[in-house]
């Protein structure tokens, strides 16, 4: 992958294109590069790589494998029913919220397969029992997470433009910068 400062972005041309290079923009592009998506190119408004996701600590998850190495049981419909409690039923929308909650096993499992190592002795008691998942070491889980998801992209071939903001994806036309 090349990380370019600045390039003229008017003449690239790409298969797909990702807003952002935080979690969910890395995450987004290498499920596509695994997924046999070619030429994929992530823009990036700051000179820099990870967004608010380097700056995280941990995240939450439910029914994921280092739960169950730790014998740990944490369902997802206790979970739910324990978040739009909070959320007094009416705050947020139900059906993301359960979609978030039935993939978070999975992303952990998917984050493990990336090489993610978590500390199972460290899933942190919070409002729902042992769910918040985070990182073996000390030192920062985001960044940790940042720096490898990046590299995997990196290894397959995505390109990250940083100082390049994008205004709008235009289906099948492109993408909209702003005025200079
Ligand atoms: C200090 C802090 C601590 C946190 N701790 C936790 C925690 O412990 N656990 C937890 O679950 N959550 C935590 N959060 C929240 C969590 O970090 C976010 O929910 C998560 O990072 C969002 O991921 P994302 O990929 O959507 O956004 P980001 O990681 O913020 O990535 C978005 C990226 O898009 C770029 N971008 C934006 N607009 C454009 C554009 N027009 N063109 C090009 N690029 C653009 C941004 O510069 C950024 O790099 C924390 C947040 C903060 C600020």
């Amino acid at each position: 992958m090349t990380v370019e400062k600045s390039v003229n972005t008017e003449h690239l041309k790409a298969d797909m294109v990702v807003m952002g290079c935080g979690g969910s923009g890395l995450v987004t592009a290498l499920t596509a590069a695994d997924n046999g998506v070619k030429n994929i190119i992530i823009l990036e408004k700051e000179g820099h790589r990870g967004g608010n996701s380097a700056l995280a600590g941990e995240f939450f998850a439910c029914d994921s494998p280092v739960q169950a190495r730790e014998g740990i049981v944490c369902r997802a419909d206790d979970c739910f029913k324990l978040a739009m409690d909070w959320y007094h039923w009416d705050r947020v929308n139900p059906r993301l919220v359960r979609a978030y909650i039935n993939v978070s096993g999975d992303t952990v499992r998917w984050l493990e397969g990336k090489g993610v190592e978590f500390d199972g002795k460290k899933l942190i008691k919070s409002q729902i029992s042992n769910s918040t998942h985070t990182g073996k070491g000390d030192s920062g889980f985001g960044g940790k997470l940042i720096s490898l998801l990046f590299k995997k992209c990196e290894e397959a071939g995505v390109k990250i433009l940083l100082h390049t903001r994008g205004k709008k994806i235009l289906r099948d036309a492109g993408v909209k910068f702003p005025e200079p």
